[in-house]
């Protein structure tokens, strides 16, 4: 037996104020009237679409291996926000990333630089042995 109620319509109305026809979900709303920031969000991401926005990041990242290297990027991310050739959530996706990136070369750059200090000085060591 199929019970009469099986495909209930939405109790919502449409903003034209007619009765909503689309499907109701378990709530006896529709999935549009029951997630109301569902739509806004499928409509911001319809519009996006439309827009000339890049979603992809229009250059390949270089290499980030220095300091240096990871603040040009920053820069360049930036400037690519601020003229409209990179989308904003792309760099706020990215900005933490970078930033973990820029610790890790930090760190690195400090160990290397470290070493460079610390040569020498174990030379002047053994020689001062020697003597
Ligand atoms: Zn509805």
């Amino acid at each position: 037996m199929i019970p009469k109620n099986s495909n209930p319509r939405c109790q919502a109305q449409t903003k034209s104020g007619e009765p909503c026809r689309a499907a109701a979900t378990s709530g006896g709303l529709c999935f549009f009237h029951a997630n109301p920031d569902k739509a806004a969000e499928l409509g911001r991401i319809g519009g996006r679409k439309k827009s000339r926005l890049p979603a992809e990041v229009p250059n390949p990242l270089p290499k980030l291996d220095k300091v240096s290297a990871v603040q040009d990027a920053v820069e360049k991310l930036i400037a690519d926000v601020y003229a409209g050739r990179l989308h904003p959530r792309v760099a706020a996706g990215l900005a933490p990333l970078l930033n973990l990136q820029l610790r890790t070369v930090e760190a690195t750059d400090l160990e290397r630089r470290l070493e460079q200090v610390e040569k020498p000085l174990a030379r002047a060591e053994a020689e001062d042995d020697r003597t």
